[in-house]
């Protein structure tokens, strides 16, 4: 996998892009909710080929850009102050760091409550949130790859391995060797969201593209995944 930065222009518009190198036949363009495109091509495929593909597809690309851009305002750069909003399965908890000896974060009646010694350490709230989000993911990824795991039943090629980490552009991944991916900044999605990634993933364990094959047996594992997909682009973007 190599990842380069290219870029088009369109009028007086720059569009920017990365380019995946896979094993695959076929050429795919994403937009993903954090404004970045990301191409996914053949291994040696030629990289003027690409542009002139990026090109062509440029005004869905840019019709893609501003749908996400209309909840932008949602999500500013977080502070780790008091009253801010932080999400976690779906649902928004205001933030109210308290002091005290005994460091920790704990969700009350609609609040985050981080306890720490220093209450204006914001480094310190953002390590202590940070931290908490970490175990959380571990924990409820855990059960809900049990449950996707038994939908999946009949399908089962491989039993991937779970790994959770940060990941900028994805928010799962399959590798080759069976390493089920999720990113950790998915336990701020609903529940049904996290189960349709995970579903979603576990159908590259039997098709490893997105042929009408593997759409096809994600409609019978999952029938309304385009909705809860849909549903995690507006909340996550
Ligand atoms: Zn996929």
């Amino acid at each position: 996998m190599n990842n380069n930065d290219e870029v088009v222009k369109y009028g007086k518009i720059l569009i920017h892009y990365s380019v995946i190198y896979k094993n695959r036949k076929t050429l795919e363009i994403a937009v993903h909710p954090d404004s970045s495109v990301v191409i996914t091509a053949p291994l040696n495929c030629d990289k003027n080929r690409i542009k002139e593909k990026v090109k062509k597809r440029v005004k869905w690309i840019l019709k893609q850009l501003k749908y996400f851009k209309q909840f932008e305002p949602r999500t500013p750069q977080k502070q780790f102050l008091n009253g801010e909003t932080y999400l976690y399965l779906g649902k928004q908890y205001r933030l109210k760091i308290k002091t005290g000896l005994s460091e920790g974060v704990k969700l009350k009646r609609g609040y985050f409550i981080v306890v720490q010694r220093d209450k204006d350490n914001r480094e310190r709230t953002r390590e202590l949130l940070n931290n908490w989000y970490n175990v959380k993911a571990s924990e409820k990824f855990k059960e809900y790859y049990d449950v996707c795991l038994k939908n999946f039943s009949g399908h089962k090629n491989i039993i991937p391995f779970l790994k959770i980490r940060k990941m900028k552009k994805r928010w799962g991944s399959l590798s080759k060797h069976g390493t089920l991916t999720l990113n950790t900044e998915l336990i701020k999605a609903p529940k049904e969201c996290i189960e349709y990634v995970i579903t979603h993933e576990l159908c590259h364990t039997v098709h490893h593209n997105h042929s009408k094959e593997f759409y096809g047996l994600l409609d019978k594992t999952m029938p309304d995944w385009n909705k809860r997909k849909h549903k995690l682009e507006i909340m996550m973007a």
